[in-house]
C-alpha cells in the first residue's frame, strides 16, 4: 500500500531548505528499506502568500509500505529528521508534516489548487486534513501543514523537473565554485529541453541560488533524463554531496486564474486578464515601468519592475488603445506584477506636424494665430496641421520577463507550445 508524506516550512534564514531535508529523509528511509515510488515533488504555492518560506515550495513523496508496523517506523524516521534538521530557533521556521494513506481525489486536488491560487489558514488546513483522514504533525505553530498537504494533492496535469545538487555542509555560506562556461555550454546543448538556467541577454547564471542554502545549483527541464544529462555537463570545483531530481509544478502557470473583469481581481492573487492600455507607459523612480490596464469595468496599474531589465523597454513601447492579455500577480499595493503579456491588437497612434511647404520642408509656426512660415520665404496664413500615423516599433505577440526575473511558477514562452 501507499503512503504519502508531505513536508513544508522548514526553511530558515540561515539557509536550511525543505528540499534538502526531504532529500535526506528519503535517503534515511531507503537505508531502513523503505523505497519511494516516482520522483519527490517540489510544489510551489501562491507567490503572494504573506507567510511563506523563501521560494514558497512544499515537498512530498510517495512510499511503499507493507504493514502498520512499517507506517509507524516511517513516521518515526520522518519526524525525527524534521526535528533534527529544521532550524526551529528561526521564528519563520514552522514545520508541518502530513502522513496520508488515502486517494488523491478531486477534493484534495482542489485544496491544493486553492493554496496555489489563494491564501489558506493553518486552521483551514487542519480542518481539511481531519476531514480526509490525513494525519498532521506541527512543530511550533505548524504552518507547514498547509503546504505539506498541498504538495501531496497537487494535480500534475503539467509538470517540469528540477535537478538539485547539494553542497557539503562545510561549504555552506561560501562562494559557490561553479564553472560558468560549462553552464552556458549545458544550456546551448540542451535548450529548450532545459530552460531558464541561464539568461543569455544578461550573461546571468540562473542555476545558482543567492542564499546560504545547501543547494549548489538547480537545473530546470522537461524530463528527469534531460536534467540528469544536463547535470553531467555542468562542472563545479567543489564536491557535490548528492543530487536529487524533483518533479515540480514550476513553470506551468498553475498559479494563474483566468478572469473576465478587472474589477473582480483581488490582491495577493495571480491572473490572466485582458484589457486596453489606458495611457502611454511611464517610468517611475527606481526604473520601474508602469501602465494602466482598463476594461469597461475597471482599471489596474501594471508594472514591469526594475529587475525585469530589458523587458521594460518592450513595455515602454505600448500605447493607449493597445489590446493586451496580461499574466501576473497583484501585490500588497494593488499593482499587477507583469510576468508576461500578449499584445493582441495594436492601436493606431498619430502625431500632428506643421504643414508641408511647397518646397518640401516642414513649415514652422509664425507665432500664435499668425499661420506658418518656411525657411524658403513662403508664408501660409491659414494652413492646418497634418495628422500623421506613427509607425509602431512593436509587433503583436508574446513578451516575457528574462529568466533572471522569472517566478518559479511562471511558464516561459518556450514551454507554451
Ligand atoms: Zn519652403
Amino acid at each position: 500500500m501507499y503512503m504519502y508524506i508531505g513536508i513544508d516550512d522548514t526553511d530558515s534564514k540561515d539557509g536550511m531548505c525543505t528540499t534538502y531535508i526531504c532529500s535526506v529523509i528519503i535517503d534515511e528511509l531507503k537505508h531502513f528499506g523503505f523505497n519511494t515510488t516516482g520522483y519527490p515533488r517540489l510544489i510551489r504555492l501562491n507567490p503572494f502568500a504573506m507567510f511563506k518560506t523563501r521560494g514558497n515550495g512544499a515537498l512530498s513523496f510517495k512510499l511503499n509500505v507493507k504493514s502498520d508496523e512499517d507506517v509507524k517506523k516511517v513516521k518515526e524516521i520522518v519526524l525525527k529528521k524534521v526535528e533534527e534538521l529544521s532550524e526551529l530557533e528561526d521564528e519563520r521556521t514552522n514545520p508541518g508534516v502530513i502522513f496520508y494513506r488515502g486517494e488523491i481525489n478531486y477534493e484534495l486536488q482542489s485544496y491544493s489548487l486553492k493554496t496555489i491560487r489563494n491564501i489558506i489558514s493553518i486552521e483551514e488546513a487542519e480542518k481539511f486534513a481531519n476531514k480526509i483522514g490525513a494525519e498532521f504533525f506541527k512543530f511550533k505553530n505548524g504552518r507547514g501543514i498547509i503546504g505539506a498537504l498541498a504538495a501531496i494533492g497537487c494535480p500534475n496535469t503539467d509538470k517540469t523537473y528540477e535537478l538539485l545538487a547539494y553542497r557539503l555542509p562545510q561549504n555552506y555560506g561560501k562562494k559557490r565554485q561553479i564553472d560558468y562556461e560549462s553552464v552556458f555550454q549545458m544550456d546551448k546543448s540542451t535548450y529548450p529541453e532545459t530552460f531558464d538556467n541561464v539568461d543569455n541577454d544578461n550573461s546571468y547564471i540562473a542555476i545558482e541560488p543567492h542564499t546560504p542554502c545547501p543547494i549548489l545549483y538547480g537545473i530546470r527541464g522537461e524530463s528527469p533524463d534531460t536534467v540528469l544529462n544536463a547535470g553531467k555537463i555542468v562542472k563545479s570545483y567543489e564536491p557535490i554531496e548528492k543530487i536529487t531530481v524533483f518533479e515540480t509544478n514550476q513553470h506551468t502557470d498553475m498559479h494563474l486564474l483566468k478572469i473576465d473583469k478587472i474589477s473582480d481581481m483581488e490582491k495577493f492573487k495571480c491572473y490572466i486578464v485582458e484589457g486596453k492600455v489606458k495611457e502611454f507607459p511611464y517610468t517611475r523612480e527606481g526604473g520601474h515601468v508602469i501602465f494602466v490596464l482598463e476594461d469597461e469595468f475597471g482599471e489596474i496599474p501594471c508594472a514591469a519592475y526594475e529587475p525585469t531589465k530589458e523587458f521594460r523597454d518592450i513595455v515602454r513601447k505600448l500605447a493607449p488603445g493597445d489590446k493586451v492579455r496580461v499574466y501576473g500577480g497583484i501585490g500588497e499595493k494593488g499593482t499587477l506584477n507583469i510576468e508576461k503579456f500578449e499584445l493582441l491588437e495594436l492601436a493606431k497612434i498619430y502625431e500632428t506636424k506643421n504643414p508641408l511647404c511647397e518646397c518640401g520642408k516642414r513649415m514652422k509656426s509664425a507665432g500664435s494665430g499668425k499661420g506658418y512660415k518656411c525657411k524658403c520665404g513662403i508664408k501660409l496664413r491659414d494652413g492646418t496641421n497634418d495628422i500623421l500615423e506613427v509607425k509602431r516599433d512593436i509587433e503583436k505577440g508574446f513578451y516575457e520577463v528574462p529568466p533572471s526575473a522569472r517566478r518559479h511558477l511562471s511558464k516561459p514562452l518556450v514551454r507554451m507550445r
